[in-house]
């Protein structure tokens, strides 16, 4: 299948495949929107089965990007990149710096930070080669640093958001929440989780995070295989996505899903699914913009730490405006997301003509 004739291809300004012959580097840099601002989004790296699962994830990641940074009022577009591992990968300051070199070129239509797999150390070995880069050491004050604590912080936010909208609950204190994935996203959420009082229940295939997060947060461990359909008041899914689909839906037993994970909905027709089974889904790009409002504020150098937390903290309402939104319309929450973000970029683009 050819990019065009993709799904996901939506329209997308720029797709760019970067190859580095002498360090190894496959990546591929997808340019979604610039019409808010210069396409930000992190690059991921990780192994993919085949090349064309590669361009449709980052053609689906961009596009999220572009609304994610629309309804987090960012004057930011929307763009991803993945680097390609391969069964012979190898981690170098050259693949890195090769990679800065390709964002370099881009002459700023997009701008890089962390996704999956990197790291901010990563990131300072491209910022050798490029300026368009975020996500480096915090300086004393400033936002930056690593997004992954303001992206749990705004998920927080909104399981509070959630629950309070849909179990009228003033506070997760006693409720149950299941975490899939507790890497950087979901580790730092089941620490906010647990500051508040609720009971936790995990799961990751790597054990040793499974294990810090039963030792230092009294989670109860699950199998991979259940985490999503545990007995809970919410799941949160913070590994990849695609998890919601026609046969996992069903088994659902949580009546909110709220999570930090990319692209959650297999298929837009899973939002529907959601919704006709009574579960209130916090659309993913919008309860997950903590990191990318972090990255922004470090970007454009506009806002301290303290600004950027009041920022971030202001997902709950958002999300509390989406749900009642769609309670009114009878629409799924993903469908009012969608509308409200393509609405906003195609404002700021008809106001560029
Ligand atoms: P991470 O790599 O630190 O953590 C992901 C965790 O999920 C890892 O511990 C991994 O072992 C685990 N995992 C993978 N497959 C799994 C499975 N099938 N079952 C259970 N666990 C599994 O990545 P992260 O930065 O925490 O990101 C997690 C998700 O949140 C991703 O979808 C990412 O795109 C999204 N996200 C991250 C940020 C951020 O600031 N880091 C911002 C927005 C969205």
């Amino acid at each position: 299948m050819s990019v065009f004739d993709n799904p996901a291809f939506d329209a997308h300004e720029r797709v760019q495949f970067c190859h580095d012959p002498e360090s190894g580097l496959h990546a591929l840099i997808a340019i979604h929107s610039t019409a808010l601002g210069p396409a930000a989004g992190g690059a991921r790296m990780w192994q993919y089965a085949t090349e064309a699962d590669a361009i449709t994830d980052v053609l689906r990641l961009s596009q999220g990007m572009s609304y994610k940074n629309a309804l987090a009022g960012l004057k930011l577009g929307g763009g991803k990149a993945v680097i390609l591992k391969s069964a012979d990968f190898v981690e170098s300051d050259a693949l890195f710096e090769a990679f800065g070199t390709f964002v370099e070129q881009m002459g700023g239509a997009y701008v890089t930070a962390e996704d999956v797999g990197m790291r901010v150390d990563i990131m300072e070995v491209i910022a050798r080669r490029t300026r368009y880069v975020t996500g480096l050491p915090q300086r004393e004050g400033q936002a930056g640093g690593d997004p992954s604590p303001k992206t749990s912080w705004g998920i927080f936010n909104g399981i509070e958001a959630a629950v309070s909208f849909k179990l009228k609950r003033d506070s997760v204190d006693g409720l149950r929440v299941a975490v899939q994935g507790v890497g950087n996203v979901g580790y730092h959420l089941c620490r906010y989780l647990h500051q508040a009082g609720a009971r936790l229940v995990v799961a990751d295939i790597d054990e040793a995070r499974v294990a810090r997060a039963v030792s230092e947060f009294d989670a109860t461990a699950e199998s991979l295989d259940s985490i999503l359909y545990a007995d809970v008041d919410v799941v949160a899914p913070c590994a990849l996505g695609a998890i919601l689909d026609a046969d996992s839906i069903p088994r659902l037993k949580t009546p909110i899903v709220a999570g930090g994970a990319n692209n959650q909905l297999a298929t837009h027709a899973d939002g529907q699914r959601l919704f006709d089974a009574d579960i209130l889904y916090a659309p993913d790009y919008v309860i997950n913009a903590g990191g990318i409002i972090n990255v922004a504020s470090e970007y454009y150098g506009d806002a301290d730490d303290d600004e950027v937390v009041r920022r971030v903290t202001a997902i709950g309402d958002r999300l509390t405006g989406i749900f009642a939104e769609a309670r009114i319309s009878g629409q799924p929450t993903n469908v009012v997301a969608d509308e409200q973000a393509r609405r906003i970029i195609a404002e700021a683009a008809g106001a560029a003509d």
